[in-house]
């Protein structure tokens, strides 16, 4: 991978046009404070007039800024005053206030350093690389007339005053960028929470039915196909999947509208839901139809639970404005392997045909076949056993 200076600078500036906004607002009011102080100390310890004048065209220039700042809204404004801030202090204002102020005895250096991280935050692209530079160049200058030509000492007795400046930029210099870093860290964890809940809503999209809450048919058949992955590596024992549509369920669009229609599947999405294990999955495969799939759950499990969801079915009112009984009927089906997810919903789909045919309000598997186990546990009576004709019930029996 080539290194690429222009996409490196990008990546470290800040790119959000608010925060950008935000952490200047902080620097110039942290900067206008220090210098402030500077001035002060500056007029007690009687620095050289050059100091202070330097001091007080630092104030007036940060005083100029803050007020452009407050009357420009515009981005491209702010962007020429981060600017103007960086430049003009990095490369004149604070150069002249090291040399008058006591060059590197002073605390001016830690000034030139905070500069820095300035520009990096606030600047973008070849902007930033010039100021950047100059702010680097600049102070360097000031650094060697300091050392070789001793040009400091012509307006400060060195050392003077070394202990207080320092102490008093370093005390300003430690809290800014603890601001900047308490700044970027709660933007981040902001940005952070806001992109997760986006990625949360993006991702129920995409795999939830809106009406219902439960997954869709995109969702299902994935989901299908990693449960045939893990039955296939050992790593699960067996599945089963129960398809459920509702009985008559154009009579009932049509009797009590579309509205109640809707209720009904969304109750009946909430008895599939309420009735299973956190494991499984609930979705709705088209209308009125769901598909439930059972990890784990051989043939026997998965129909008795399917037998309990229709008797649940049975007995719960799916909308208030509905007077009569609404049903539905039901086809399980187990994993076999070789399966594909396509051919094990057609088998739970041809054993639903099956008991639409039936006469409905029923659960069928095995073809309609009904093995030994379940006549003991439901009676032979209430599962007839049946043939699969291989086509859909399709009267239209009135409410
Ligand atoms: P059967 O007992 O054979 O299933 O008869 P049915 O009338 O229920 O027939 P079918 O399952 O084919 O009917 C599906 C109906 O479901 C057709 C359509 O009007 C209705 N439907 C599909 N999606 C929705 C929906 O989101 N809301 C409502 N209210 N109705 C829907
Ligand atoms: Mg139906
Ligand atoms: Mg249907």
């Amino acid at each position: 991978m080539s290194f690429n200076l222009s996409n490196f600078f990008k990546g470290t500036s800040v790119k959000e046009a608010n925060l950008k906004r935000d952490l200047f607002s902080r620097i110039l009011y942290a900067t206008i404070l220090t210098m402030s102080a500077t001035l002060i100390l500056g007029l007690l310890l009687q620095k050289h007039l050059y100091f202070i004048i330097t001091n007080v065209a630092i104030l007036i220039f940060l005083a100029i800024l803050l007020i452009i700042r407050r009357l420009s809204e515009q981005t491209f404004m702010q962007k020429r005053i981060y600017v103007t801030f960086c430049f003009v202090m990095g490369c004149f204002l604070l150069p002249l206030l090291y040399i008058f102020g006591g060059g590197i005895h002073s605390g001016i250096p830690l000034l030139f350093m905070m500069i820095g991280i300035t520009t990096i935050l606030l600047l973008d692209n070849i902007t930033l690389v010039l100021i950047f530079a100059s702010t680097v160049i600049v102070p360097n200058i000031a650094y060697y007339l300091d050392q070789e030509l001793h040009y400091c000492d012509k307006y400060t007795v060195l050392g003077d005053f070394t202990f207080i400046d320092i102490a008093l930029t370093t005390s300003f210099v430690g809290p800014f960028i603890g601001l900047f870093l308490r700044d970027l860290i709660n933007r981040f964890e902001e940005n952070q929470t806001k992109a997760n809940d986006l990625l949360g809503r993006i991702e129920n999209a995409a795999t939830k039915d809106p009406l219902t809450g439960a997954y869709n048919r995109r969702y299902l058949i994935e989901y299908i196909d990693s449960c045939i992955a893990q039955v296939d590596s050992g790593e699960l024992g067996a599945f089963s999947i129960l398809m459920f549509d509702i009985d008559h369920f154009k009579n009932v669009n049509d009797t009590y509208g579309h509205l109640a229609g809707d209720d009904c599947i969304k109750s009946l999405a909430l008895i599939l839901q309420s009735s299973l294990r956190k494991v499984d999955v609930v979705s709705r495969y088209g209308g009125e139809e769901f598909i439930c799939v059972l990890p784990s759950a051989e043939d026997t499990p998965a129909f008795r639970r399917a037998e309990q969801i229709r008797t649940t079915v049975e007995n719960t009112i799916l909308s208030q404005s509905i007077d009569k009984k609404i049903t539905v009927s039901g086809g399980v089906a187990m994993y076999k392997p070789g399966m594909t997810a396509e051919e094990l919903i057609e088998a739970a789909d041809s054993n639903l045909y099956i008991a639409k045919e039936n006469g409905r309000n029923q659960i069928v598997w095995h073809n309609g076949g009904i093995p030994p186990l379940v006549y003991a546990v439901y009676g032979a009576s209430s599962l007839q056993p049946v043939h699969n004709s291989g086509r859909r019930f399709s009267d239209a029996t009135k409410f």
